[in-house]
């Protein structure tokens, strides 16, 4: 689907009746294709991958919940939301019809106004993943933003500070011997210790406009806009001392593992001719420092290298 092009619905039914009140009630807002039967109806899907489907159940030959079990065996229907919308009203059938997949389930007789306010709010959640997808935002490892959210974030938040005068910092952090980590007890362990310490900046970074982001690898950093040094050395400290005392098990049941993290610290107020490269370079310097300097604390470069273990 192209951003200006209308979304699609399949509607599925047996009565022609049906297939025609639901056509005209949808069609002014998307493409509507239709299917008379439930074979017909995988035939469309095939051919059109609609957004959405609305599902009789009743019908000869193949029955909706035949249709549906069918869409979600495969990988480019299974995500295709599923309204049913049938003569069958037991809790029982609704009960099947969302253990099936269906992401709503109308009786008949409908009235059209919550049809169309339902296919609308499906359609919305449709749109929204894709935008989510498209954007490719989130790393899938940690939940956390990745580089490129972090990117558009600080391209942002930068301007922002430089037109209000106001203070951004800015911690980039790396896992000390986190090599040794994944040698000593496996890649999976590996990756658990790199989703708990992503939840440990994520909570740190309480502020809504605070930005905690995977960077690549080990490396992850926080955004903090609207903040000084010593606001943001007081966010570091807590992440350095909570990384510090978090204990996972050791997947091969042997106790329990620690891990510790190094912090560059970076703080100004941006001048609009300044880029945000430069402070970012300066955080990396910092951060080469702290790991220099013995790992498990933070560094802050303001006039030449100050080191700051605390
Ligand atoms: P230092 O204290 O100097 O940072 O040492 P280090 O061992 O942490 O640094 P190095 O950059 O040599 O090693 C980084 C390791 O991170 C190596 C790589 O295998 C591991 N790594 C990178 N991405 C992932 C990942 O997604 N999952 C896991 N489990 N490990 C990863
Ligand atoms: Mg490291
Ligand atoms: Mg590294």
């Amino acid at each position: 689907m192209e951003a200006n092009e209308k979304n699609s619905v399949l509607i599925v039914d047996d009565e022609r009746s049906n297939l025609a009140v639901l056509n005209k009630l949808l069609s002014g807002e998307y493409t509507v294709l239709t299917a008379k039967s439930g074979e017909e109806a995988l035939k469309r899907v095939r051919e059109n991958l609609p957004d959405l489907m609305l599902l009789d159940i009743m019908m000869p030959g193949m029955s909706g919940f035949d249709v549906l079990t069918r869409l979600k065996e495969y990988e480019d229907t299974k995500n295709i939301p599923v309204i049913v919308i049938t003569g069958l009203d037991s809790e029982d059938d609704e009960e099947r019809g969302f253990f099936l997949g269906a992401v709503d389930y109308i009786t008949k007789p409908f009235k059209n106004a919550i049809v169309a306010a339902r296919v609308r709010t499906h359609m919305k959640i449709v749109r929204q993943m894709r935008t989510i997808e498209m954007l490719g935002l989130i790393d899938p490892l940690t939940g956390i933003s990745n580089r490129r959210g972090f990117d558009n974030r600080i391209d942002i938040d930068w301007r922002k500070c430089a037109r209000d005068r106001s203070p951004i910092s800015f911690l980039m952090m790396d896992l000390d011997k986190f090599k040794a980590y994944n040698d000593t007890y496996g890649h999976p362990q590996g990756d658990a210790l790199l989703r708990a310490v992503a939840g440990i900046f994520s909570a740190a970074a309480r502020r809504p406009s605070d930005l905690a982001a995977r960077l690549g690898g080990e490396e992850f950093g926080v955004l903090l806009p609207d903040t000084d040094a010593e606001g943001a050395l007081a966010i570091a400290e807590l992440i350095r001392s909570r990384v510090e005392a978090l204990r996972l098990p050791a997947a091969d049941g042997s106790g329990t593992t620690s891990a510790t993290i190094s912090i560059g610290l970076v703080s100004t107020v941006p001048q609009e001719n300044e880029s945000f490269r430069d402070f970012i370079s300066k955080a990396d310097e910092n951060l080469y420092t702290a790991k220099n300097s013995g790992r498990n604390r933070i560094c802050r470069g303001e006039i030449g290298i100050e080191t700051a273990a605390l």
